[in-house]
């Protein structure tokens, strides 16, 4: 038979953000130092960070790295994203799906540009719960933490999160992970403010079962298998759920669901799954639909959105978007063609700029608000968008 998968602890994902030089790279080096050990996880170096593969989510190219690692209470998946450009589009396109941010600011520079702007992206993309690592804090004199961190806790507040209270942390990434007592115990300290004050994404596990299909597949004597991540909710064989999405719709029963190999119990948020599906035909389920519990899921061809048109030097267009523009939209797994209006009297907006828009599209797929998705046109990649409103 075959192995089953046996879950330990919960999972969250969660980042760093923060100014350019401020830390970031070096503080994710001495987490996974700090917890390797202590049996939390694999050390990975600066270098291996930095110098990530470039990962094309939703068709847009990222830079992202991603470790892991566990306290005595938690599993984390981390993302650290070299460029400030690289977590915008991150941010836009939800990519990471942060539960929660680490917001890391060098205490002897203080709030700087992209320090404000990450903390009104996070905002704006829906990151709840931030922790504030107040780095560099070797050599940096008592009276300038002070007003530093009184600086942070007004920006976060300016935005909308509890900033009189939420955890700010002295730490050093630098001395902690060339090992020094005093400085790894303050990251420790920082990594228990990460685990209390930011919250086990409940809403996901409760909410209704949601998968994006990413590939389907025949096995023999079986059936028909689809295979994704789960986006939010739970599943397990006997459930009910429907297919979705691009003009198609089917109901079935899940008869298996395995991961990596191993069978599974229940899968949830966030796992990689394979679903066997009971009475379906390869021919009626598709790359870009959902399976979604019984009626928990509709489907929308009219919709409002932010989009953030990448500049040229990202790769963008090069000449401006006016009402009538018609480029592929990505979402979830999927795409399909759309039509974008601007709003009324608005002139043609340029790269580089980021509006909000209407959207129709050429056939009704699975959307809600807070959706991120990529707009292409001819092979690249030229927007990326968050839902706002959902109309028809
Ligand atoms: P990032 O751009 O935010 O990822 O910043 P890095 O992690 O690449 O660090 C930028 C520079 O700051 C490097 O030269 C680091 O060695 C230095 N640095 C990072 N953390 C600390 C720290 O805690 N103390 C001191 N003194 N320097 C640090
Ligand atoms: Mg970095």
């Amino acid at each position: 038979a075959k192995q089953a998968f046996v879950r330990t602890k919960p999972h969250l994902n969660i980042g760093t953000m923060g100014h350019v030089d401020h830390g970031k790279t070096t503080l994710t080096a001495a987490i996974t130092k700090v917890l390797a050990e202590r049996g939390g996880g694999t050390y990975v170096p600066f270098d291996r960070i930095d110098r990530a593969p470039e990962e094309a989510a939703r068709g847009i190219t990222i830079n992202i790295s991603h470790v892991e690692y566990e306290t005595a209470t938690r599993h984390y998946a981390h993302v650290d994203m070299p460029g400030h450009a690289d977590f915008v589009k991150n941010m836009i396109t939800g990519a990471a799906q942060l539960d929660g941010a680490i917001l890391v600011v060098s205490a002897q520079d203080g709030v700087m540009p992209q320090t404000a702007e990450h903390v009104l992206l996070a905002r704006q993309v829906g990151v709840e719960h931030v922790v504030v690592a107040l780095n560099k804090a070797d050599g940096a004199d008592p009276e300038l933490l002070e007003l530093v961190e009184l600086e942070v806790r007004e920006l976060l507040s300016a935005h909308g999160y509890d900033g009189e209270t939420l955890p700010v942390v002295r730490v050093s990434g630098l001395l902690a992970l060339g090992g020094d007592p005093e400085w790894e115990r303050a990251l420790l300290g920082l990594l228990g403010a990460v685990d209390d004050h930011i919250p086990t994404p409940v809403r996901y596990t409760d909410a209704p079962f949601l998968l994006p299909v990413e590939n389907v597949l025949t096995i023999t004597g079986r059936g028909t298998v689809v295979t994704g991540a789960v986006e939010r909710g739970r599943v397990r064989t006997g459930d009910r759920v429907e297919v979705l999405g691009y003009d198609g719709r089917v109901e079935s029963v899940v008869t298996g669901v395995e991961t990596f190999g191993r069978t599974m119990e229940s899968a949830e948020a966030g796992d990689n799954v394979a679903l066997l599906l009971r009475g379906v035909q390869r021919g009626q389920v598709r790359r870009g639909q959902v399976v979604a519990a019984l009626g928990s899921a509709s489907v929308h061809g009219r919709f409002t959105a932010r989009i953030h048109l990448l500049s040229a030097a990202e790769g963008g267009r090069r000449t401006p978007v006016t009402s009538g523009y018609r480029p592929q939209f990505y979402l979830r797994t999927g795409d399909v063609v759309g039509h974008i209006e601007l709003a009324e009297g608005a002139g043609p907006v340029p790269p580089g700029e980021t509006v909000e828009v209407t959207v129709t599209l050429g056939v009704p797929v699975p959307l809600e608000p807070g959706l991120g998705f990529a707009v292409r046109e001819g092979g690249r990649t030229v927007a990326a968008g968050t839902v706002l409103t959902v109309l028809d």
